[in-house]
C-alpha cells in the first residue's frame, strides 16, 4: 500500500517499480523494499495501534500488499514472548501454523503471488521454508514446487507433501537447490519465492511484535540464528522503520549465531571478506546455508547496531536444546543454536532470543 520501489543493499541503486524484482540490475546485489514513510506517518494512529493485540497483519502498514483482501493468512504471528529467567526472553516462533518463523514471510510472498495472478510458485529450501510455502500455496489454491538439497530432513519433506507440494531433491548443497529453483522459475514462468525482498518484508513483523510486547522499549540484544540471513536483516530493517516512525527510541544490538560447520558470516566478521563456506556440515540443517543470500545485509546490520557474530558446535546446540526444554520451550536444533550463542557470549542486559522453529522439526 505504501511501498514505492526497491533499493539495492550493495550499491544503493533505487528502482521505482512495484513488480517482483529479485536482484539489483546493476550489481546483482540483494534488494530491499522502500516505502513512503511520510505517508505511513500521516496515516498512523498511535493510540489505536497501541491497544490492538500483536498479530502479523497488525503491521500491515509496513507490508508491501496492494490491498488487505489479498492477504493469504493462516493466523501466523502473535507468538508468545516468554521470560526464561532474569532479563532473558525467548520469542517462540515455533508455534506458527507450520512450526516455524517462515510463515510470516510466506504469508506475504503468497499474497503477492495472488496479486500477480500466478498459478505456480517455486522455492529452494532446506525444509522449513518449503513446508511453509507449500501450506500457504495450498491455502491460496496455487501449485507449489520445492527444490531441496539432499540433507533436508525427511520429516520436513513429508510435511510439504501433505500440503500437496511437488518435492524435487536437487544437489548436495543449498546453493545447488537454489540454482535449480531459479532455472525452473525462468523456464516455466513460475513465481520464484525464497529469500527475496517480499519475504524479508513479511519477516519484519517478528521485530514489530517483540517491540510491541515489550511496551515499545527495545531490548538491549536480539539473538538470531543465521542461515540465509533474511530474518536478521528484516529485524534490522524493522527496528529502523520503527525508529523512523517514532514507535521506538533505540535499536537493539543484533547478534548472529551460526554453526561451527557453516560459518561464513562469523568468518567474514574476522577477515572482512564474505566467501561461501567450503564443505558445510552441521546437524542444524535450517542454518546450513553455505552462501547466505542476505550476507551483505547481515554484516551491515551487525556493524551498524554494534552487534556480534558467534559460532557454536553441534554439541553446544544439543545441550542448549535440552536446557530450553527444561524451561518448557521445545526448540528446533538450529534455533537452540541461538540460545547456545547467547550463553557463549555471556550477553549483558535485556536479551531476546528468537526461537525460529519447533523441536518436532528435526530428529536431534
Ligand atoms: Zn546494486
Amino acid at each position: 500500500m505504501f511501498e514505492i520501489g526497491y533499493k539495492c543493499m550493495e550499491c544503493g541503486r533505487e528502482t521505482l517499480q512495484r513488480e517482483p524484482l529479485y536482484k539489483c540490475s546493476k550489481c546483482g546485489g540483494a534488494l530491499e523494499v522502500m516505502y513512503d514513510y511520510e505517508r505511513i506517518r500521516a496515516n498512523f494512529v498511535p493510540m489505536q495501534f497501541r491497544y490492538m493485540p500483536p498479530t502479523h497483519m497488525k503491521y500491515y502498514f509496513a507490508l508491501p500488499l496492494k490491498a488487505p483482501h489479498n492477504a493469504v493468512t493462516i493466523g501466523e504471528g502473535g507468538t508468545p514472548l516468554i521470560n526464561i529467567g532474569g532479563n532473558v526472553y525467548v520469542k517462540f516462533e515455533g508455534v506458527n501454523p507450520t512450526g516455524s518463523f517462515k510463515d510470516r514471510g510466506s504469508s506475504v510472498e503468497i499474497s503477492k503471488a495472488v496479486e500477480f495472478r500466478k498459478k505456480t510458485v517455486v522455492c529452494a529450501s532446506t525444509g522449513n521454508m518449503g513446508a511453509s510455502i507449500s501450506a500457504y500455496a495450498a491455502r491460496a489454491g496455487l501449485r507449489a514446487v520445492i527444490f531441496t538439497p539432499e540433507f533436508a530432513e525427511r520429516i520436513k519433506l513429508k510435511q510439504m507433501k501433505y500440503y500437496g507440494a511437488e518435492v524435487k531433491v536437487s544437489g548436495k548443497t543449498y546453493s545447488e537447490a537454489l540454482r535449480a529453483s531459479v532455472e525452473y522459475a525462468k523456464k516455466r514462468d513460475a513465481y520464484l519465492t525464497g529469500d527475496y525482498p517480499y519475504r524479508l518484508e513479511g519477516q519484519k513483523t517478528v521485530a514489530y511484535e517483540i517491540a510491541d510486547q515489550m511496551n515499545f522499549e527495545a531490548p538491549d540484544n536480539i539473538v538470531i540464528p543465521v542461515g540465509n540471513g533474511t530474518l536478521f536483516y528484516a529485524t534490522y530493517k524493522a527496528f529502523n522503520e520503527m525508529k523512523a516512525l517514532g514507535i521506538v527510541d533505540n535499536i537493539p544490538k543484533l547478534i548472529a549465531v551460526q554453526a561451527e560447520g557453516c560459518r561464513p558470516i562469523v568468518d567474514a566478521m574476522k577477515s572482512g571478506r564474505l566467501v561461501p563456506a567450503k564443505n558445510p556440515e552441521t546437524i542444524a540443517g535450517a542454518i546450513n546455508c553455505d552462501d547466505p543470500v542476505e550476507g551483505a545485509g547481515v554484516l551491515k546490520a551487525i556493524k551498524k547496531t554494534g552487534g556480534r557474530a558467534v559460532a557454536v558446535s553441534d554439541d553446544e546446540m544439543i545441550a542448549a536444546k535440552r536446557e530450553l526444554a527444561q524451561k518448557g520451550v521445545y526448540a528446533e536444533i538450529s534455533s537452540a543454536a541461538a540460545y547456545a550463542g547467547y550463553k557463549k557470549l555471556k550477553l549483558k542486559g535485556k536479551s531476546v532470543i528468537i526461537i525460529t522453529g519447533i523441536g518436532f522439526k528435526d530428529e536431534y
